[in-house]
C-alpha cells in the first residue's frame, strides 16, 4: 500500500478547530487508500513563545536545555492530533522523535539526523493507524532531545517520507504554494506551479522561509517528490522536483535572509593554510558561511569576509578572535544591520548578463551593494538592512517575476508522475548519516582569467558601471566576487575566458582612470574548480576541507564561492590538476 506524508505547519495547526481540519485531511487521504504518517509543528508561535521564554531567564541558555524545552511544542500538537483523529471515528498514535528512532548528531539546536528506524511506524500504519509524528526533533546517542534548527519540521517529513518510500511528501501551509518570493513582502509575487530541487535548495537557503533548505536537501538525496499546498484550500500547489529539460528561467525566484551578518578579519597572512586557520575554527563551531571573499592580497596581507547568521555572531566572533590571536593578524570588525538578496535560477548559466541587469536595476534605486558572490545558478548581494525590502522588490521587477515565463506550458503540470530513481534505502546504506554530504562530481576550468578592480568608492552603482563596461567589450563574465576593502573602499574580481582578458583589461583600465581608481590587476592563467553536491554550504565542513587539502598541496585559493549545490575555487592554473586531484582525493569518502 502507498505511504504519504502530510505535514502541517504550526498555523495549520493553532487551534483546535485548525487541528481537527488537519485530522480529516489525514483522514481523507487514510479513505483514499494510503497509508498516512502526519508530521506535525508546535501550535501557531508556540515555539517563538518559549525561545522567548528561555531568554528572559539567560542571554545564552545552554543549548541542551533549550532543546528540551523547545521540543514541548511539538509534544503538544501530536497528543493533540492523534486526540482529534480518534475523535473523528479512526485510530492514531502520536510518537516523539526519539519513540521513533530518529537519531541524530549531538549538535543541540541544529542536529542533523543519521538514522530513523521505520519498525515502529510501519507496524502502526499496518496495524491501521494513522501514525502522528512530532516534527523538529531527535534524540543523540546519549538519549538527550535534540532539534534539527528552526523550520526544521519539514525537514522530519521529507526524511521520514525517504525511510518509507512514501508515493508523496505534502507540505501543508499557510501559502498555497511556493512563490517567485516571500508574498507578504512582495504582494505582485506569483505562484510557481514547479520547481527543481536544485532552485528550491538555492531559495530556501537564501531565505525562503517557505521550506526549511535540509527537507529539499533530503527531497534531491532520496528522490521524494514535495508538495507545498495550503491546508486552507484545494488548490493545486507547488510541485518540488527534479528538474525538467530547459529551457528554463533566467531567474526563477528571489529571496533575502533576514538575519545575517558581515565579518572581515584584517590583514591575513597570505599564505596557503591562513584562511585555513580561520575556517576550522569556525566550522569547529558549527557555523555555516557564506558569501566567502578573500580579497587579492595587498602587502601581504588579505582580508577575509564573510556573512553568517546572526545568531550565530557570538560563537563566530569567539572562533575568529582565536584565529587573530594564533595568525598574528590585525584584528576583526562585523556589521550586523546587513542582509543579503538573492536571485535564483537555472536559467542564469545560459544567458549572460543577469548580474549586470541586477546590479543596474539596485544602483538606480540607491541600494548600495557592500559585498557580491555570484555561482551558476545565484547571485547574492549584501545590503544593508534597512534597504533590503527595496533591493529584493526590485529584483523581482526587474526580471518580471510576476509574469508566467513564456514556455511554462512546456512543463509537466502539478501531480505529474513522480520521478523515478535511485533506490532511497540503497543510498541511505552507502552513507554515514543521512544527512552527510554527498559529493556527485569534481570538475576543473582551466580555461579562464581573473581581473580585479581596486579602490571603488563604496557607493552605488559601481558594479553596474563595471558590468556594463565589460559587456560592452562583448565579455561573458562567470564567477563574481565583490568585498568591502579598508577605507570604505571596494574591490570588484571576476573571471573570464582567457581570449578576452586583454579586452577585460582594456575596459577596466578606461574605467578605474575615470574613477581615479588604481590599475586593476589581474591574473592571465586562473583554474576553476567546481565541485558538486548536496549541502556543499551548510555543512560547515566542506569549505574547510577544501582550503584544507588545498592548503596542504601548497595551493593559494584565489576566490571562492559557495551555494548549496557547488562550491567554487578559483587558483593559479598551473596548480589546476594538482588541486583536482587533491580534492578528489580528500572527498573520496563522501563520492556517489
Ligand atoms: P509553517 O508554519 O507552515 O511551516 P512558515 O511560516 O514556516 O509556515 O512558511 C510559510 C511562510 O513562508 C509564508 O507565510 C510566507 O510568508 C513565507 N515565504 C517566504 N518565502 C516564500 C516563498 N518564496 N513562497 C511562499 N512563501 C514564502
Ligand atoms: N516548531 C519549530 C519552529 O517553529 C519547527 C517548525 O515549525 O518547523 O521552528
Ligand atoms: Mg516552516
Amino acid at each position: 500500500m502507498s505511504i504519504i506524508v502530510q505535514k502541517f505547519g504550526g498555523t495549520s495547526v493553532a487551534d483546535s478547530s485548525k487541528i481537527l481540519a488537519a485530522a480529516r485531511r489525514a483522514i481523507r487521504a487514510q479513505m483514499d487508500g494510503h497509508q498516512v504518517v502526519v508530521v506535525v509543528s508546535a501550535m501557531g508561535k508556540n515555539t517563538d513563545a518559549l525561545v522567548a521564554l528561555a531568554r528572559e531567564i539567560s542571554e545564552e541558555p545552554p543549548a541542551r536545555e533549550m532543546d528540551m524545552l523547545l521540543s514541548t511544542g511539538e509534544q503538544v500538537s501530536v497528543a493533540l492530533m492523534a486526540m482529534a483523529i480518534s475523535a473523528l471515528g479512526h485510530e492514531a498514535v502520536s510518537l516523539t522523535g526519539a519513540q521513533i528512532g530518529i537519531m541524530t548528531d549531538s549538535t543541540h539546536t541544529k542536529a542533523r539526523i543519521q538514522s530513523i528506524s521505520s519498525d515502529r511506524m510501519r507496524e502502526a500504519l499496518d496495524a491501521g493507524k494513522i501514525v502522528i509524528a512530532a516534527g523538529f526533533q531527535g534524540v543523540d546517542q546519549s538519549g538527550n532531545i535534540t532539534t534539527l534548527g528552526r523550520g526544521g519540521s519539514d525537514t522530519t517529513a521529507v526524511a521520514l517520507a525517504a525511510v518509507l518510500q512514501a508515493k508523496a511528501c505534502e507540505i501543508y501551509t499557510d501559502v498555497d504554494g511556493v512563490y517567485t518570493t516571500d508574498p507578504r513582502l512582495v504582494p505582485e509575487a506569483r505562484r510557481v506551479e514547479r520547481i527543481s530541487y536544485d532552485e528550491m535548495l538555492e531559495l530556501s537557503s537564501a531565505g525562503a522561509g517557505v521550506m526549511h533548505n535540509r527537507a529539499i536537501e533530503f527531497a534531491k538525496r532520496f528522490h521524494v517528490p514535495v508538495h507545498v499546498r495550503s491546508s486552507f484550500s484545494d488548490t493545486p500547489g507547488t510541485m518540488i522536483a527534479a528538474e525538467v529539460e530547459s529551457p528554463h528561467p533566467a531567474v526563477c525566484g528571489c529571496a533575502k535572509v533576514k538575519e545575517e551578518a558581515r565579518m572581515t578579519v584584517l590583514g591575513v597572512p597570505d599564505r596557503p593554510g591562513a584562511a585555513l586557520a580561520v575556517f576550522s575554527k569556525i566550522a569547529a563551531k558549527n557555523v555555516a558561511m557564506d558569501m566567502i571573499v578573500q580579497n587579492v592580497a595587498a602587502n601581504g596581507c588579505a582580508d577575509i569576509s564573510f556573512t553568517v547568521f546572526r545568531g550565530d555572531l557570538p560563537a563566530t566572533l569567539r572562533a575568529v578572535e582565536e584565529a587573530v590571536a594564533e595568525l598574528g593578524a590585525e584584528g576583526v570588525n562585523y556589521d550586523e544591520d546587513v542582509s543579503k538578496v538573492s536571485v535564483v535560477g537555472l536559467g542564469m548559466a545560459e544567458q549572460a548578463g543577469v548580474a549586470r541587469r541586477m546590479f543596474r536595476a539596485l544602483a538606480d534605486r540607491g541600494v548600495n551593494i557592500q559585498m557580491i558572490s555570484t555561482s551558476e545558478i545565484k547571485i547574492s548581494a549584501l545590503v544593508a538592512r534597512e534597504g533590503a525590502v527595496e533591493a529584493l522588490r526590485t529584483a523581482h521587477e526587474t526580471f518580471e517575476l510576476h509574469r508566467e515565463p513564456i514556455f511554462a506550458a512546456d512543463l509537466p503540470k502539478v501531480g505529474a508522475a513522480a520521478d523515478g530513481g535511485r533506490n532511497a534505502v540503497e543510498v541511505a546504506a552507502r552513507m554515514e548519516g543521512m544527512e552527510e554530504m554527498v559529493i556527485d562530481d569534481i570538475a576543473l576550468d582551466a580555461e579562464q582569467a581573473r581581473v580585479t578592480v581596486l579602490g571603488l568608492p563604496d557607493v552605488p552603482g559601481l558594479a553596474a558601471q563595471v558590468f556594463e563596461r565589460v559587456a560592452e567589450g562583448g565579455i561573458n563574465v562567470d564567477m563574481i566576487v565583490q568585498s568591502i576593502e579598508r577605507e570604505g573602499r571596494a574591490s570588484i574580481s571576476f573571471t573570464i575566458p582567457r581570449s578576452d582578458l586583454k579586452e577585460a583589461l582594456r575596459v577596466t583600465t578606461e574605467l578605474s582612470k575615470e574613477l581615479g581608481c588604481p590599475p586593476p590587476t589581474s591574473a592571465p592563467e586562473v583554474a576553476k574548480l567546481s565541485v558538486f553536491g548536496i549541502g556543499m554550504r551548510s555543512h560547515t565542513r566542506v569549505a574547510h576541507r577544501a582550503f584544507q587539502c588545498l592548503a596542504r598541496a601548497g595551493i593559494n585559493v584565489e576566490m571562492i564561492s559557495t551555494s548549496e549545490v557547488r562550491l567554487n575555487v578559483v587558483v593559479d592554473a598551473a596548480r589546476g590538476e594538482k588541486a583536482l586531484a587533491a580534492l578528489e582525493e580528500e572527498f573520496a569518502d563522501v563520492r556517489l
